[in-house]
């Protein structure tokens, strides 16, 4: 089973841009999470590709009606916190919180979400527990590789139980030796779309379960000049700024993907994780 998840935010959550969440954080939004998620359901729609979107409390605030047209699609919905704040920066209080906040949201508009995942793959001790807490039962933050947030290394893509209730089903890498080499996001555009397509295959041939997943900024031209104010003009420093950019549009490297492949849900693949991956 190879799993589609998208993590609904906007390019102004990204921590590249480290822009502050305020008022007008929507208007320089300027709608551009609407058109691309909008573009998304199109041609999720056109390929038949079920999808988990894990979405942030704010998008769901701005764009309610966006969030309402996701469900109805027939895509689950999961959760990726309020303002996109990194689990390291987080309390367990203010944690709480912000799965609350963003649960109630959901909650209101008749949707129940029952997984997770962190942004910017963060970890922190509190995060099975506070999630256990919150009704959520599964949990997609860890990506087995090493980050500058954690080294991953002790994992391998394969879904496992947490103590607490939950299942931690991992985003995918393929081990070859010692190298790991990730699919999605980032490396849906580094890697592109054909050498993508052979990982996650090969994933699922090894594991049972792959894990493909990316965001909507990365499928529409993303604004190069950002003025948080008249004259404060956001400049991430150059090698950031590559990044920041790499290879975005993408919207063709997800089209070949869902082309060719029957994508589901965490969802849908929930009971085959449980009987034939868990035992
Ligand atoms: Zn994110």
């Amino acid at each position: 089973m190879i799993l589609m998840s998208v993590d609904v935010e906007s390019w102004v959550h990204r921590p590249v841009f480290n822009i502050p969440l305020t008022e007008q954080t929507k208007e320089l939004d300027c709608g551009h999470v609407l058109r691309s998620t909008r573009i998304i359901l199109e041609l999720f729609k056109k390929y038949r590709t079920k999808a988990t979107f894990f979405v942030l409390g704010t998008v769901a605030e701005w764009y309610p009606e966006l969030i309402k047209d996701i469900k109805n699609e027939g895509h689950e919905i999961g959760i990726h916190g309020y303002t996109h704040t990194r689990l390291t920066n987080h309390t367990r209080e203010s944690f709480d919180e912000e799965i609350k906040k963003t649960l109630s949201i959901l909650n209101g508009m008749g949707i129940n979400p029952r997984g997770y995942r962190a942004p910017a793959f963060s970890r922190a001790d509190f995060l099975y527990e506070i999630l256990n807490r919150n009704g959520i039962t599964y949990d997609s933050s860890i990506i087995p590789i090493k980050t500058p947030l954690y080294d991953g290394t002790s994992y391998d893509c394969r879904p496992f139980i947490i103590d607490r209730g939950i299942v931690e089903i991992p985003c995918s890498i393929l081990k070859i030796s010692k190298l790991r080499i990730p699919v999605g996001g980032f490396y849906l555009r580094l890697l592109g779309s054909r050498m993508n397509y052979i990982l996650v295959k090969k994933i699922e041939k090894k594991y049972g379960i792959a894990v493909m997943y990316f965001h909507p900024w990365e499928i529409l031209e993303i604004p190069n000049n950002i003025y948080l104010e008249k004259d404060k003009k956001i400049k991430p420093a150059f090698l950031k700024k590559r990044f920041a950019y790499y290879k975005i549009p993408m919207l063709k490297n997800v089209q070949y993907l869902v082309e060719r492949i029957n994508f589901t849900n965490f969802e849908g693949a929930r009971a085959y994780i449980d009987k034939t991956i868990l035992g």
